[in-house]
């Protein structure tokens, strides 16, 4: 059972799963459920309305009001990085898709090269502006996150705009004409002063804060002295598996490698 993708306008089908955003705050119920299509009645006509994915026969739509809308009295609007664990994994997949295109949504109404409207484009997944043909893609922006490992030892870092007492991996933006294994090296470097080297892939995933495409690598340390970045890091130790502090998000690519490392035999 796995999430396909779509972008079309919303055929308004009376089965579909609503996913309701103001501005790009979730709406749900007071107890974090998604509501039903009754709650959302009283809105009015969304800025934007489109069907955005199924998973088998579920079709999720993506239903954006402006940030300024009159809540129903039933309905409360979260951050979805907040709630995003306590749902099943086909609803959490759609709410990321949801999520990135709302960014991408609010954020492209005119057009980039001549500022005329954008519209949707009947073509492909974008939206394209009559007026001189340019196309506008969902956003998404490839970054490299990192796990080094030194014998028994992991290398945790804390960011300034972490929660309290949350560590996690290294992880940065691949700049243009970079590739991700470059971008790994250069990040934990630039981040840390720590070399690393034996990359090897673990996978990726597309998180929604606002519009990252996280490429998962595990790593060795291969030499220097811990040297912080004081602008991105705030602290950062060598951990071992009895030492962990308090770990990231459970559904985010960072507690899943931590995982997958205490799971092992390293
Ligand atoms: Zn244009």
């Amino acid at each position: 059972m796995r999430f396909t993708p779509f972008f079309i306008p919303s055929t308004k089908e009376k089965e579909a799963t609503i996913l309701g955003f103001v501005g790009d705050m979730l709406l749900t119920t007071e107890d974090n459920s998604l509501p039903c299509s009754s709650h959302f009645e009283t809105l009015g006509e969304p800025l934007h309305c489109f069907d955005i994915g199924k998973v088998e026969a579920q079709t999720f739509s993506l239903h954006i009001w402006d940030k300024s809308s009159l809540l129903p009295q039933d309905l409360v609007k979260i951050n979805l990085k907040s709630v995003l664990n306590t749902y099943p994994i086909d609803i959490i997949e759609a709410l990321i898709r949801a999520k990135q295109l709302v960014h991408w949504l609010l954020d492209n109404v005119y057009c980039g090269r001549c500022g005329n409207a954008l519209v949707f484009s009947s073509k492909m997944s974008a939206l394209t502006c009559k007026a001189c043909g340019h196309f506008s893609f969902p956003r998404l922006s490839p970054a490299c996150i990192v796990l080094v490992t030194r014998g028994e030892e992991i290398l945790l870092a804390r960011s300034p705009h972490f929660s309290s007492t949350i560590y996690s991996l290294l992880a940065g933006f691949v700049e243009a004409g970079e590739s991700a294994e470059a971008c790994a090296r250069r990040e934990v470097k630039e981040e840390v002063g720590i070399d690393i080297t034996n990359l090897r892939y673990f996978g990726t995933q597309t998180w929604p804060f606002p519009h990252s495409f996280m490429i998962g690598f595990f790593a060795e340390y291969a030499g220097g002295d811990i040297v912080l970045q004081p602008e991105e890091i705030e602290d950062a130790q060598w951990f071992t598996k009895e030492t962990l502090p308090t770990l990231p998000y459970s559904s985010s690519i960072a507690h899943q490698m931590i995982k997958t490392w205490l799971d092992s035999k390293l």
